[in-house]
């Protein structure tokens, strides 16, 4: 079901969004090397309690994952695309990490990824963070009023094959509103001008996520990490946007 949010609704979302944003951004700089998963996972999780927010995560068992996610942030390095639960890992030089953080605030969820380089970059790592960086701005620019969700799609998936990329589309944008996963979903490809119209009120996010050498995906034996399936790097961002008449509005800014 497509809902539509207030502006109140909106602002009460943004709060959860910048929320979510300073979580990320602290995660985010507390990456090093020699930092571990369980680590920061557990920064998120001293983050979540100090504010009286809710994970999405923790007790999240959808149907493709093996239990219960057990962790309050996504950590998936390198290999690792997306879900990648947080474990005894060491980051090592050069890792490519990506953050995906999910939490509830006074009942209103925000949703929001971002990639970094830990220590020193390779050249094709630098690259692929920023074509998937600029996919995500080119989806969202496209998030207005009177377009359609194969807009979004068209112009996250153009992004990608003019860099030579192919784009996996078994997972892509959702609804994000008093749960994490609603409709619609915005997949990262597709054709524009085609599916459901724009209208001020709809609040979903958008997270472009690709590999360097693959568009196929496998699942970890920890039953939740999603892995490229010839080892190439990943990367993956997404913000939560509220449709707004003024234009598509970031509430995960950080
Ligand atoms: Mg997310």
């Amino acid at each position: 079901m497509i809902e539509l949010r207030t502006p109140a609704e909106i602002e009460r979302m943004h709060e959860a969004g910048r929320f979510v944003a300073s979580v990320l951004g602290a995660t985010v700089a507390a990456s090093a090397v020699g930092v571990n998963l369980l680590e920061l996972d557990r920064l998120a999780h001293d983050m979540i309690r100090a504010r009286g927010a809710e994970s999405c995560y923790i007790d999240y068992h959808p149907s493709f994952g093996g239990s219960p996610f057990g962790k309050v942030i996504c950590t998936s390095v390198n290999d690792a695309a997306l879900h990648g639960l947080p474990h005894d890992y060491v980051l090592r030089d050069g890792d490519v990490l990506s953050l995906d953080f999910a939490a509830s605030v006074d009942g209103w969820v925000a949703d929001s990824a971002v990639t970094i380089i830990v220590g020193t970059p390779r050249p094709e790592d630098v690259s692929l963070l920023e074509v998937t960086s600029r996919a995500l701005d080119a989806g969202i620019a496209a998030a207005v009023v009177g377009n359609k969700i194969g807009d979004i799609s068209a112009a996250i998936g153009d992004v990608a094959h003019s860099a030579g990329l192919s784009v996996n589309t078994d997972f892509g944008g959702h609804g994000v509103g008093r749960t994490m996963h609603g409709d619609p979903h915005i997949p990262n490809d597709g054709r524009a001008g085609r599916g459901m119209k724009l209208r001020a009120g709809l609040v979903f996010a958008i997270e472009p996520w690709f590999m360097l050498g693959t568009d196929r995906i496998f699942t970890d034996p920890d039953g939740w990490t999603l892995r490229s399936a010839d080892g190439s790097r990943a990367a993956h961002f997404e913000h939560t946007v509220a449709v707004t008449d003024a234009g598509p509005l970031v509430l995960t800014a950080r």
